[in-house]
């Protein structure tokens, strides 16, 4: 099979490797630049994987921008975030749109139909297992491109033989992912803070929630962790528990250079934040789009420079999330500083989905919250 698929190739002029989300966004972003575009991935569609399946306003507006189209059904509406702490809770409203929460393997099949549209040549079932000046290697057969964009994920085997494998920094979580059947009872994302890491909550659909659950500690199993979650526990008492349990790691890292040559790294083979930001989707949607713009420049210098910029705030915001679940003193004082001022945390939301400026956030809102911080 694999062979039959390679020979089919031949050669690419954009050939992607992986076709999970950000393989796809930026297929479908190459072949709107007017690329001949082939996607190659080891698995078959519609791919499942553990996620928090929520899409940050700014990631849907990227996806429009692709083209692709959510029907109705497909997806649940949610208006901001909400976060507990013991007793505190605090929450706030997108400012601009809503997210939508959309269950894996639905977001998949959407892109997979909007890539074929679009007119990518998608090939399933098919491995890479290696890279030549030329192009890559599936199952022994070599297949010649002038773009290569590699998508293959956050063990990504083609970012270590390009030699783009430099981390600067890296770090693991242990995330989990069970669907529930029960009608959601709010239209916020809730995440839910404790000792054990965090818990989150997203509509997936009218009947039906995604619960997602980061741990640092490699030993906690999804029924050790809901002790820790008594608010949510009590919710999730009467709901049925989908049969399958998904795990994957959570990994903040980040790259030295994410280009070199004609090879670029996308999505979580590009670094990435930690999971509970819930941005690692809008992110690899947004550098689909600025991957196809350099390509159509005919530099992926400018794509090097876009992905800093994507990349900045969601880990600015990655990294002060990591020190709330490292720090539980840290984690009150920051809930406290929020409840005493809620329309920190509202500013704070549209800073982290794009809705302002780092500049507009500014120098008083950054004083003031540090006032808080302190006064907590
Ligand atoms: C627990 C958890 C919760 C999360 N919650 C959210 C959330 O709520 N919102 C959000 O925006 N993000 C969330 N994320 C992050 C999000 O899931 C990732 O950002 C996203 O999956 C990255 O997509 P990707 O296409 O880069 O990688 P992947 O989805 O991993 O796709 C990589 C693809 O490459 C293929 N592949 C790998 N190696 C090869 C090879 N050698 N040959 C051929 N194909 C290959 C794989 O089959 C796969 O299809 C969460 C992550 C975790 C772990």
């Amino acid at each position: 099979m694999v062979e039959a698929m390679s020979k089919s190739i031949g050669q690419a002029e954009v050939l992607v490797a992986g076709g999970g989300p950000a393989g796809l966004a930026a297929a479908i972003a190459a072949r709107q630049a007017g690329f001949e575009v082939t996607v190659v991935d080891c698995a078959q569609p519609p791919i499942d994987k553990a996620c928090g399946e929520g899409i940050m306003p700014d990631g849907l507006a990227a996806l429009r921008q692709l083209g692709v189209r959510i029907g109705p059904g497909q997806a649940a509406q949610f208006r901001g975030i909400r976060f507990f702490n013991d007793q505190d809770q605090v929450e706030a409203d997108f400012p601009h749109g809503a997210g939508y929460g959309m269950r894996r393997t639905v977001l998949h099949q959407l892109l997979v139909d909007r890539a074929t549209e679009a007119g990518v040549s998608l090939h399933w079932g098919a491995r890479i297992t290696g890279l030549s000046a030329q192009g890559v290697a599936i199952g022994g057969q070599h297949v010649a491109c002038r773009w290569l964009l590699c998508a293959d994920g956050h063990n990504s085997l083609l970012r270590g033989l390009a030699g783009l494998d430099v981390s600067r920094s890296a770090l693991r979580r242990f995330g989990f992912r069970r669907h529930y059947s029960v009608a959601p009872w709010s239209d916020f994302v809730e995440v839910h803070w404790s000792n054990c890491g965090q818990m989150y909550v997203t509509p997936v659909s009218d009947n039906e929630i995604c619960v997602a659950l980061i741990t640092r500690s490699p030993s906690v199993r999804w029924e050790d962790a809901l002790p820790h979650f008594p608010a949510l526990g009590a919710r999730l008492k009467d709901a049925q528990p989908g049969k399958r349990l998904l795990g994957a790691l959570s990994i903040s890292r980040r790259l030295a250079t994410v280009q070199l040559g004609k090879v670029a790294l996308v999505g979580e083979a590009s670094g990435s934040v930690d999971a509970v930001t819930g941005q690692g989707l809008s992110i690899a949607f947004r550098q689909a789009i600025a991957l196809a713009e350099a390509m159509r420049g005919g530099s992926l210098q400018q794509y090097e420079v876009a992905h800093r910029g994507i990349a900045r705030l969601p880990r600015m915001m990655s990294t002060l999330m990591l020190a709330m679940d490292a720090h539980p003193h840290f984690r009150r004082r920051v809930f406290r500083a929020l409840t005493s001022e809620p329309d920190s945390f509202r500013r704070l939301l549209a800073l982290h989905t794009g809705a302002i400026s780092p500049l507009k956030f500014g120098f008083r809102e950054t004083l003031s919250m540090g006032w808080h911080l302190l006064a907590a």
